[in-house]
């Protein structure tokens, strides 16, 4: 499922595409992506507005319009949106639920298998720029620092464990179960500590090694997984699985100790760590 670097790819390239172009033209195709509005009511506050940024909080890609309003598009497990110029069309693919015609002539396309995903007009938005539906969600770390004080803050005399703290949206807003694992590692501390047992550097290693994990990753344009579901605007993979330590490598040595990585169960989730050097 997407995180925060592969969304903020995606909100990079269309930073490039969309902005300053107009709407022309609206169609959804799905009945499960326009749900806290009609579709009808999307299109009538889509088309004919231009969009004038391209913005993020956490997973959600904020597009704002010329009256003020933001389009929130929601990724979820395996959305997909896709820019296609040029004369030579291809065909609307399979699980195509929404298509934006822009005014000069191309297009932007929402794949979503799993129908997760979810678009939304909003115009009840706060001085940062925030919709009030997304008022619940924490620091982003790439827009505004993830210190350690912060973090430190969040973690203290909490039984939950850090893995289950470290993807709450409401503390830090981006980060799931991928780079979860990948930030505990770079860590050294177990996926399954509890938040509260943590010592002040052990806190401070933690929020060091989220920041360096999360710049690194949109470095890479994110990471594409076996399921190859998510690509960026383009169609192009990221790269950042190559460098993954402990995500999706349970068997394999680690690189740090050579113990094999493991995968544990927290809760209803899984999580893989290294139990040689991870503490
Ligand atoms: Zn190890």
């Amino acid at each position: 499922m997407p995180e925060l670097p592969e969304v903020e790819t995606v909100r990079r390239g269309l930073e490039g595409v969309v902005v300053g172009r107009r709407i022309a033209e609206v169609q959804v195709l799905g009945r499960r992506t326009v749900r806290r509005q009609s579709p009808a009511e999307l299109t009538i506050r889509l088309v004919g507005r231009s969009f004038t940024t391209a913005g993020r909080r956490g997973k959600f890609l904020l597009l704002s319009l010329d009256d003020d309003a933001v389009l929130v598009v929601h990724l979820r497990m395996s959305g997909q949106l896709l820019h296609l110029g040029g004369p030579e069309r291809p065909p609307i693919a399979a699980h195509t639920h929404v298509v934006l015609v822009l005014g000069d002539g191309t297009e932007l396309r929402f794949i979503d298998p799993r129908t997760f995903g979810e678009w939304f007009v909003s115009s009840d938005i706060d001085s940062r720029g925030v919709p009030a539906e997304l008022a619940h969600l924490g620091r982003d770390p790439l827009l505004e620092g993830l210190p350690t004080a912060y973090l430190a803050a969040h973690l203290a005399g909490r039984r939950a464990p850090l893995k289950t703290l470290l993807t709450d949206q409401r503390i830090v807003a981006g980060i799931g179960s991928l780079y979860a694992d990948e930030i505990c590692f770079r860590a050294k501390l177990r996926p399954d500590r509890s938040g509260g047992s943590l010592t002040a550097p052990e806190s401070a290693s933690l929020a060091k090694s989220a920041r360096a994990v999360l710049r690194e990753a949109v470095r890479s344009r994110g990471s594409s997984l076996r399921d190859l579901r998510y690509r960026d605007l383009a169609g192009s993979f990221g790269s950042y699985q190559d460098r993954h330590a402990v995500y999706d490598r349970a068997g394999e040595p680690c690189q740090r100790c050579g113990n094999r990585i493991v995968r544990l169960k927290i809760g209803a989730r899984s999580a893989y760590c290294c139990e040689g050097c991870q503490l």
